[in-house]
């Protein structure tokens, strides 16, 4: 991509009304636009990096053998009243001209069970396993957060449908070992911690945390195993022994929720009437859970773990371009066969090809960007048929042969 012909706006300077580090390096560096408090715009730059997201997710969950669909977000009150859930606060509500009324949907059990009352009546049917990457609606009162916070957010939202709990149990189990799959490819470290069920269940849900000073959850976790808890719920202070491990001590540290799954049970199910035949011929409700991640919300949270003063560091993973080629004065034709050959090996590079821009500017946009690997031509490097090589987030530039510098991409 041409960096003259592919949108990116830069800010100047931070903006002065956001405290969060997400907030300040996404707006700055050209990857969102905020529109109004908790609802932004994903400009080209940071489109590519929610898709890399959203690819990973994608290609885990499908492995996995869940199918994608894609439910409406206008959901008629009706559907919210058999579930009771028409006043729940954080639902927004639309009224049309001709007086129906609708919720945006903040999470999708009402409209997905429906749907499944049409196809599913008997244990030969189940289990069923969906899932969406939609936009979320939530009236949040403390949107503040810039990504990890919205008013209206990107989640992945997987339902599955089982015959009776045991099944549930052994998928929930598995739906927990892939989303720690997720996190790793996404180059997020998350701690597994028990949350309340809230209104869902009595037994505990899981959270995926991930441990940062920037975080609005407190988790308390042992310093040796894996018990970890939400402060909601959790019994130990910061300095006690482990009770579960009894060697380790209990450190209390701040997360960002960026998954939690969730055993439903018949919650939704007994309400809508999703029931299916067993094998000797009696009705029971279907067995349901539900596995939320937000995408954007990670995308928040990987700034927040990985920046530094001049901008963003993103994995190769995610990273809106593998490599930024940046041209200085008198170097157009070996930047430019430079670009042509990185195209040709399928290397997803962006080249500053801007006339006029100095080089102090096009590297602090650079810095913004994030992107992993950096690749300068200078009339003068040219003339020695060598580049600068640089990664981001190290000091250290290497003056090395155009050549080495391809196969070393
Ligand atoms: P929180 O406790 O942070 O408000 P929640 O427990 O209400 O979140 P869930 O209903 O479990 O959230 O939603 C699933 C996932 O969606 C969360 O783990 C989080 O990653 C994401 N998410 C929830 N609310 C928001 C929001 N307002 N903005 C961005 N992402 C969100
Ligand atoms: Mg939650």
């Amino acid at each position: 991509m041409k960096q003259s012909q592919f949108f990116i706006k830069t800010l100047r300077e931070f903006p002065k009304d956001e405290e969060s580090a997400n907030a300040r390096l996404l707006l700055r560096g050209g990857f969102i636009d905020k529109n109004s408090a908790g609802v932004y715009t994903y400009l080209p730059l940071g489109l590519r990096v929610l898709e890399n997201i959203h690819g990973i997710i994608r290609e885990e969950l499908n492995r996995m053998g869940a199918s994608e669909l894609f439910m409406p977000a206008l959901i008629s009150k009706k559907y919210w009243e058999v579930t009771s859930r028409w006043n729940t606060d954080i639902l927004y509500k639309v009224n049309d001209s001709s007086g129906q009324e609708y919720g945006l949907g903040f999470t999708h059990e009402e409209v997905l069970t429906p749907i499944l009352k049409k196809v599913i009546s008997s244990w030969r049917d189940l289990p069923v396993a969906l899932y969406q990457i939609q936009t979320k609606f939530r009236d949040e009162p403390r949107a503040r957060f810039g990504l990890v916070r919205g008013k209206e957010f990107i989640m992945k939202d997987l339902y599955s449908f089982h015959a009776d709990d045991k099944d549930l149990d052994s998928y929930y189990l598995k739906v927990a070992r892939v989303y720690k799959k997720i996190f790793k490819r996404l180059g997020l470290p998350v701690k597994v911690v028990e949350a309340s069920g809230g209104d869902f269940t009595s037994e505990y849900t899981h959270e995926f945390q991930v441990l940062t000073p920037a975080g609005e959850d407190t988790i308390f976790y042992c310093s040796g195993c894996d018990f970890a808890q939400n402060k909601e719920i959790a019994k130990v202070h910061e300095g006690e022994s482990c009770p579960l491990c009894k060697k380790g001590t209990i450190r209390k540290e701040s997360g960002i929720e960026v998954g939690n799954i969730f055993k439903l049970g018949t919650r939704f199910s007994k309400p809508i009437d999703l029931s299916y035949k067993d094998k000797s011929g009696a009705k029971n409700f279907v067995v349901m859970g539900s596995y939320g991640l937000g995408s954007s919300r990670v995308m928040g949270a990987l700034v927040e773990l990985s920046h530094d003063s001049a901008g963003v560091l993103w994995t190769p993973a995610v990273s809106p371009f593998q490599v930024h080629l940046i041209e200085l004065a008198g170097a157009r034709a070996q930047a430019s066969q430079i670009y042509g050959t990185l195209l040709k090996r399928d290397v997803n590079v962006l080249y500053d090809d801007r006339k006029g821009t100095s080089p102090g500017e096009k590297f602090a946009d650079s810095d913004l960007f994030g992107i992993p690997l950096r690749i300068v031509v200078s009339a003068k490097t040219a003339a020695a048929k060598k580049v600068e090589l640089k990664a981001r987030g190290e000091k250290n530039v290497r003056l090395i042969t155009i050549q080495k510098a391809i196969d070393y991409v």
